[in-house]
């Protein structure tokens, strides 16, 4: 049977969606590579065990991990073994929509094209992230007026206002989740004199942050090394040492949100006040950052359902949309390759 399949290809997470099934798989973007053989090791959760963990010929990466291609060759050998994964049953070589970070070059995308094309696929596709993100959020962006989506991802914060299938004005700056979590690392490091690890710090940030309304009422214990005295020791922080972490990098995002809004023709911006803003991306869901955008820009602000899969799903969705997406649009928003 032949089977469509959908790529979101994240700088923290590759999601799949395929035929009528939705998402098939749903794992960290992670490589783990034998230099001495020459061979991939494991890809995905597998691989992100083995972070930290891998003898010298043993390189576990995250190839899109910081806002750029760390590594070409890993970027592909990944997305094969992924296309791999959850193709080898189909005799049928599928047709695949790939939704690639907007940092990526014309070069490296074509990298990405050819190993999804060396995996098997037929045809290959290329939508804007933007795009996607609106389709997986339910939004009819078919008509003549304004929507304006924020991805917040690992890497990239990506703001987009689209109208009639097309991308209008958009930024991305390379403010997001890995971004806020050093900022935690940071400011417990020079607070409290305490080494925090990144996963301690992403769960702090998923857990006690409130961006909106600190209290201090929201708390966590958290494990660390104390700097000074080498040793490992416990420390209780709240939503007040969250906020003060991640002030400055939150208000970033915020500006880039109004720095498009700005760049808005007037008609469409109108239409964005109505309908509102939408956020998708895991950092969608840091706690108060959707009131916060609102308060700042005073545009209503809700956040998809499903935040982390919208782009996924709207690489499913645009299967039905090929033609229309195409037609008058396929500079910008999609493309044939071959
Ligand atoms: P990408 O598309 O770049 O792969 P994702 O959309 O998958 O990124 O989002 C990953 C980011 O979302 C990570 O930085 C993660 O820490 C962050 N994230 C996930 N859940 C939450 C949450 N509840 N609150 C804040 N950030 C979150
Ligand atoms: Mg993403």
């Amino acid at each position: 049977m032949a089977t469509d399949i959908g790529i979101d290809l994240g700088t923290a997470n590759i999601i799949i969606t395929m035929g009528g099934k939705g998402i098939v798989l749903n794992e960290p973007s992670v490589i783990s590579y034998n230099k001495k053989k020459d061979e991939v090791v494991a890809v995905g959760k597998d691989a992100y065990k083995m972070i930290g963990r891998t003898p010298d010929y043993i390189v576990t990466v995250r190839p899109l991990s910081e806002g750029v291609i760390s590594d070409h060759n890993m970027t592909q050998s990944m997305i094969k073994e992924f296309i791999l994964k959850v193709s080898k049953k189909n005799l049928v070589m599928p047709r695949i929509i790939l939704c690639v970070p907007s940092f990526i070059t014309d070069v490296e995308s074509r990298a990405v094209i050819e190993a999804a094309l060396s995996a098997g696929a037929r045809k290959v596709f290329l939508i804007d992230e933007p795009i996607a993100a609106m389709l997986g959020a339910g939004i009819d962006i078919s008509k003549p007026e304004g929507n304006m989506v924020v991805d917040i991802g690992g890497g990239t914060t990506d703001v987009a206002v689209v109208s009639l299938n097309g991308v209008v004005k958009s930024a991305s700056i390379k403010v997001a989740g890995n971004k806020l979590d050093a900022a935690i690392i940071k400011y417990i490091t020079n607070t409290y004199q305490i080494l925090i690890g990144e996963k301690t710090a992403e769960k702090a940030k998923i857990q006690v942050a409130d961006v909106f309304r600190p209290s201090g009422e929201r708390k966590l214990i958290i494990k660390g090394r104390h700097l000074i005295k080498g040793l490992p020791q416990e420390l209780e922080i709240s939503d007040l040492d969250m906020f003060a972490a991640l002030k400055e990098n939150v208000y970033s995002i915020i500006s880039a949100v109004k720095d498009v809004l700005e760049q808005t023709p007037p008609e469409l911006a109108g239409d964005i006040i109505r309908n509102g803003i939408t956020l998708t991306g895991g950092g969608a869901l840091l706690n108060g950052l959707d009131k916060l955008i609102s308060e700042e820009t005073g545009v209503p602000v809700k956040v998809a359902d499903d935040p982390l899969g919208c782009v996924a799903r709207g690489t499913g969705k645009a299967f039905d949309l090929i033609d229309v997406l195409r037609d008058g649009f396929e500079c910008v928003s999609m493309y044939k390759y071959r």
